[in-house]
C-alpha cells in the first residue's frame, strides 16, 4: 500500500473514495483485450498518462468517477478505453455509451479518437451533425444499429423533447460528461436542467456516470456527490478549488 501511495505521489495522482483500484504502470497492466493495447500503440502512445493510469482501472471496475486532470493530459482515451473494452463489439440495441461534450468540434475530435482506439471492432460511433436527419434516424422504428453517441447536450435534449422522443437511451451503460467544468459553467442552470432530462432517459439500472474536467470546481463536485453512488474522485496535478 505504501508503494502504491508512493507511485501515486510521483505521478501527482490523488484519490478520494472507498477501495480505489491501484493505478496501472503500463498499458500491459490494463485489464483489456490485446487489440485495444495494439490500437493504443498504433496511436503512438507508449505509456499511459497519469490520469489514464488511475482512471482506466476505476472505470473497468464499473465505479462512478469524477476525474480532474489538466488540458492535454489524455482524458479522452482515459474514458474511451474502458468503454471500448466493456461494449466489446457492435450490437443492435441502440446507444450503449453516451458522451456529452461542450462543443461539436470536440465531439468530432473524440469521435475520431474513438474510431482509432476501437479499430477492428466495427462499432457504429455517431455524432449528431444534421438534426433533421437525426429526427428520423434514431426513432423507435430504426434498426438500432448504433453503439456510441458523442454529442453536445442541446441537440440531444431537442431529440428527447419530441413527442414521442426521437431517441431512446434506455440501453446506455456509460454516460460520460467531458469538460464538465465548461458544461456546468455556461448557463450553469440550463446544463443542470438538461442533465435531469438526460438522466430520466438513461433509465438503465446499471448505468454508470463518469465526469471529466480540466479543473476541480465545487459546482461539479457537488453535482457528482448528489448524483453518483460510490463516487471515486481522482485529481492529477494541483487541486485549484
Ligand atoms: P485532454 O482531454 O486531457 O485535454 P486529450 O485526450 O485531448 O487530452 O489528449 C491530448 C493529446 O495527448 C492528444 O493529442 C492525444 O492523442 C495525446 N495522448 C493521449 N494519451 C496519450 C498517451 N498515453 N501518450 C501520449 N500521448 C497521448
Ligand atoms: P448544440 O449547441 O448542441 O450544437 P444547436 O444549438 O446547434 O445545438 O442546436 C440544437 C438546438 O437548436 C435545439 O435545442 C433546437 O431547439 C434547435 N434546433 C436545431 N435544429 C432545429 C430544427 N431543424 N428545427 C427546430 N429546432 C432546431
Ligand atoms: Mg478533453
Amino acid at each position: 500500500q505504501e508503494e502504491i501511495n508512493h507511485y501515486r505521489n510521483i505521478n501527482n495522482i490523488s484519490v478520494v473514495g472507498r477501495h480505489v483500484p491501484n493505478p496501472a504502470r503500463a498499458f500491459r497492466d490494463f485489464n483489456i483485450d490485446e487489440d485495444i493495447k495494439q490500437n493504443l500503440i498504433k496511436c503512438g502512445y507508449t505509456e499511459p498518462t497519469p490520469i489514464q493510469k488511475q482512471a482506466v482501472p476505476i472505470m473497468l471496475q464499473g465505479r462512478q468517477m469524477l476525474a480532474c486532470a489538466p488540458t492535454g493530459s489524455g482524458k479522452t482515451a482515459a474514458f474511451l478505453v474502458p468503454i471500448i473494452q466493456e461494449l466489446k463489439g457492435p450490437q443492435k440495441q441502440g446507444f450503449r455509451a453516451l458522451i456529452l461534450c461542450p462543443t461539436r468540434e470536440l465531439a468530432n475530435q473524440s469521435q475520431r479518437e474513438c474510431m482509432k482506439l476501437s479499430e477492428g471492432r466495427g462499432f457504429r460511433i455517431h455524432t449528431i451533425s444534421k438534426i433533421k436527419k437525426a429526427l428520423t434516424q434514431y426513432g423507435p422504428k430504426s434498426s438500432k444499429k448504433y453503439d456510441i453517441l458523442i454529442t453536445t447536450p442541446n441537440r440531444l435534449c431537442y431529440l428527447l423533447k419530441q413527442d414521442p422522443p426521437a431517441i431512446q437511451l434506455s440501453n446506455v451503460e456509460w454516460l460520460i460528461i467531458d469538460e464538465a467544468d465548461k458544461l456546468f459553467e455556461d448557463g450553469t442552470r440550463s446544463f443542470r436542467d438538461q442533465m435531469k432530462e438526460i438522466l430520466v432517459a438513461c433509465d438503465n439500472s446499471n448505468k454508470k456516470i463518469a465526469m471529466f474536467s480540466a479543473t476541480y470546481t465545487p459546482i461539479v463536485a457537488k453535482w457528482c456527490v448528489h448524483n453518483m453512488k460510490g463516487l471515486v474522485r481522482v485529481t492529477v496535478g494541483q487541486k485549484n478549488a
